[in-house]
């Protein structure tokens, strides 16, 4: 058997992240994600191409968003430096994923299917603790005292990421780049749709036969 290629598409707070390092874990395979990718690349030479700077090291230094197409590149790099891999957070548009097309083969596109409602709470739940970045849950995984850290007895906040007017406008962007990407895959037949709502531990075994199968 040769190691899957696995895509992991899904919106946020569906779990692609939690999902995908388990999977990652199970098949012996690398979790890929654009922002690790990026990091690791840092310094790859990118003066070759059209670009403002010659490293993506600089774009990050000046705070400036790195162009789609040294994301492009970095996503390449790391896809064929991996012997097997699950990709997660990218493709986040219909040019990245004709992009994606062009540099791999997938074996299994699996979309982890969350409500909205559903993701609101998961998202706006979150606290993380202001002294030590321990994270919680106020439903699903909730301190010993509430806005109390078990941890270290430092105060719990919300970050502004995950108040509910930016996690409106985080799914609004989602579904406006990145659900063409879900429809491009469907229309195709690729698309292995799951149920994400289920515990971790039954979302993950669904994921892990569809890639066992798929592999
Ligand atoms: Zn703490």
């Amino acid at each position: 058997m040769s190691e899957p290629h696995v895509l992991l598409l899904g919106a946020p707070g569906a779990g692609k992240g939690t999902q995908s390092k388990r999977l990652a874990d199970e098949f012996d395979i690398e979790h890929v994600t654009t922002g690790d990718a990026l990091r690791a690349n840092k310094d790859m030479d990118i003066s070759h191409m059209d670009t403002e700077y010659d490293t993506p090291r600089a774009y990050m230094e000046a705070g400036e968003l790195v162009p789609d197409e040294v994301v492009n590149e970095i996503v390449k790099t790391a896809l064929q430096e991996a012997d097997g891999y699950v990709l997660d957070g990218y493709p986040r548009n219909l040019d990245q994923a004709e992009y994606l097309s062009d540099i791999t083969d997938l074996d299994v596109v699996v979309f982890l299917d969350v409500s909205e409602s559903e993701l609101v709470d998961r998202l706006t739940g979150r606290r993380v603790c202001d002294d030590c970045g321990a994270n919680y849950h106020v439903e699903f995984s909730p301190p010993e005292t509430e806005g109390v850290c078990d941890e270290c007895g430092g105060d719990l906040i919300q970050r502004d990421d995950d108040t509910e007017d930016t996690v409106r406008e985080r799914l609004r962007v989602y579904e406006e780049n990145t659900e063409p990407v879900v429809e491009h895959y469907r229309d195709e037949g690729v698309l292995v749709e799951i149920d994400g709502e289920g515990t971790p531990d039954e979302v993950f075994e669904a994921i892990r036969d569809e890639v066992a199968d798929a592999a």
